[in-house]
């Protein structure tokens, strides 16, 4: 089920109940079982709407609600909190202060959208005054430095790596070095994405994140990749100290699932969505007008 759709299908089952005479516990559980019938099929992961069903009984005790009472609004306030719950992991990521150096790596597995992620990020905060600078450590598949030094160049960004060299910390820690000299505040490193998770791609991760120290690890995640979101992101976070997610692709056939799952996975916020292949197709992600408009 695409975004659109799992907004119009929860809308449709609040708007149902609303239209219930009397709302008891029956009308109360067909919407919840609407609703969760719509979550499970955008992928958000069974345990998560499990979760939300009950924590919505609890909040919502029909018998303990006064005579008077708009049940209606607080059952619609409880979806509503819960929808907020489940993509705000209550603290807020880290967050590069302009002027002051930071180091953030990115991770994701290959053909996420890192690379292309990697340069919307820094277009993003150059267009805001910022110094940011790209690191390929991707030495792993072939023609990623060029895309990055592709797409830097097309930014104007400065970018450090090598078609020689085969290590990929000592290209982190090396481009790193050099753009701390040259006082980028936003010192952005690519790493490698592999089709699948490999033992050695999450061993060069961490690697490359003991050697350059970063402020903020980002997970990408395309929105597409459905149920499986929830286990990769937590593979990612078992190695590497991810604190933010960025979920790409949510233009298209987005589903909107992967992204609970994401931040449920790594207890890490959403910080920025990807809509599309252009540099500036690149949203910053804010929760509670995400949900308003996922409720219609
Ligand atoms: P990487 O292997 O993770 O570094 O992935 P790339 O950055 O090379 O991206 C893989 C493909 O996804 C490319 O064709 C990108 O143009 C495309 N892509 C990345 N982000 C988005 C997005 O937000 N929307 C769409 N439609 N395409 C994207």
């Amino acid at each position: 089920m695409v975004l659109a759709q799992l907004g119009g299908s929860i809308s449709r089952a609040i708007q149902q109940m609303s239209n219930a005479t009397i709302i008891d516990e029956k009308v109360l559980n067909e919407c919840l079982n609407e609703i969760t019938r719509a979550l499970l099929q955008s992928d958000v992961q069974f345990k998560l709407v499990r979760d939300m069903q009950t924590n919505i009984k609890k909040i919502v005790n029909l018998d303990d609600l006064a005579a008077g009472h708009n049940k209606r609004r607080i059952i619609q306030q409880a979806i509503f909190n819960e929808l907020c719950k489940m993509l705000d992991p209550g603290k807020p990521s880290f967050t590069p202060k302009k002027g002051k150096t930071s180091v953030i790596m990115f991770v994701g597995l290959q053909g996420s959208g890192k690379t292309t992620t990697c340069t919307k990020y820094a277009y993003y905060h150059q267009k805001k005054g910022w110094k940011p600078a790209l690191v390929c450590a991707d030495t792993f598949r072939a023609g990623a430095f060029d895309q990055l030094k592709q797409n830097a160049t097309k930014a104007k960004i400065p970018f450090y790596g090598s078609y020689t060299e085969s290590d990929p910390v000592r290209i982190a820690v090396e481009g790193v070095d050099r753009f701390k000299k040259e006082n980028c505040d936003l010192i952005i490193v690519d790493t490698s994405g592999r089709h699948k998770q490999e033992a050695a791609l999450f061993e060069e991760m961490r690697q490359v994140s003991e050697a350059t120290k970063p402020d903020l690890v980002i997970f990408v995640m395309d929105s597409s990749i459905g149920q499986a979101a929830f286990d990769q992101a937590q593979a990612f976070k078992q190695s590497v100290a991810v604190g933010a997610v960025i979920v790409t692709k949510m233009d298209g056939h987005a589903k909107g699932g992967g992204a609970l799952s994401a931040v449920a996975a790594t207890k890490s916020p959403v910080i920025f969505i990807g809509t599309g292949e252009h540099m500036d197709e690149f949203e910053v992600f804010d929760v509670k007008p995400f949900v308003s408009r996922l409720l219609g």
